[in-house]
């Protein structure tokens, strides 16, 4: 349940910056339109994406490159000083995963497919997840430097389409819901070039501005797939003891189209 005194608070939490621009970028911005509070979260600061800086010089041009990209949605930006392609859930990792997300006190979180094309972004799916879970315990302790308190209630989890719509077998994963981010896609690109420094890389690399252009890319196939333009796919997660209140669909009802296993819901 979000308190109905304050707006409501969703933490996007993802393995690297730039994920969540490239993931939910468009979803963002339409929740921000809604009056929602936005913070994004990163385990690492991206500290091997580079064939040129060192890792410490990359990590400090990323860790702004996310700053400014956050700042231009208006939205908090953490993160949690773990080590690209070393993201583990294990129980170090989340304490300082679940420090961040207390001091933000999300309502809904978003993260990584459980599945996906690397293990980073599964194991930042597990490290979100099991964070949600810890948050409203007062017993459990991040044991971080002047730990924020526990929550009153764990935020509702969902999880973003895998990079590519598919896992690492190459299946693709089915959203239950799409996101109609046409009137979003092209400030979520905007937000996405904020990260100059991988644009430039991959510019380089294929003579062509890839990075937009990948971005653009997906949201359009994956709007070919629901019926509009451009879009965004969410699953939400259901286990026991997470809540299962639609909070997402109800934000965006008017621009949320409706699946079940590939089967559109009237
Ligand atoms: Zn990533």
């Amino acid at each position: 349940m979000t308190d109905a005194s304050r707006a409501p608070r969703l933490l996007a939490a993802m393995a690297h910056p730039d994920d969540a621009e490239i993931l939910i970028g468009g979803t963002l911005f339409h929740l921000k339109s809604h009056g929602w509070e936005l913070g994004i979260l990163t385990m690492t600061s991206g500290d091997c994406g580079s064939a040129t800086h060192t890792s410490e010089d990359i990590s400090r041009i990323r860790h702004a490159e996310a700053q400014a990209a956050a700042d231009y949605l208006g939205a908090w930006y953490g993160c949690a000083g773990l080590m690209d392609v070393e993201i583990f859930a294990n129980a170090e990792n989340l304490r300082r995963v679940v420090e961040l997300m207390r001091r933000f006190g999300p309502d809904v979180v978003i993260t990584h497919s459980p599945a996906d094309y690397m293990v980073d972004h599964e194991e930042a799916s597990r490290l979100a997840r099991s964070a949600c879970f810890a948050l409203s315990m007062p017993l459990y302790q991040s044991r971080q430097i002047a730990p924020a308190p526990s929550t009153k209630s764990t935020p509702a989890l969902y999880y973003a389409d895998p990079v590519d719509g598919v896992d690492a077998m190459g299946e693709r994963v089915l959203p239950h819901f799409y996101v109609d981010i046409t009137g979003t896609v092209e400030k979520k690109l905007e937000m996405l070039s904020h990260h100059k420094s991988q644009r430039d890389w991959l510019r380089a690399h294929h003579g062509v501005d890839e990075y937009l252009e990948q971005a653009r890319r997906w949201g359009a196939r994956y709007g070919q797939e629901s019926g509009i333009d451009y879009a965004e796919g969410l699953r939400q997660h259901l286990g026991h003891g997470y809540p299962h209140e639609p909070l997402l669909q109800n934000a965006l009802k008017s621009i949320a189209v409706h699946f079940i296993q590939g089967e559109l819901i009237e």
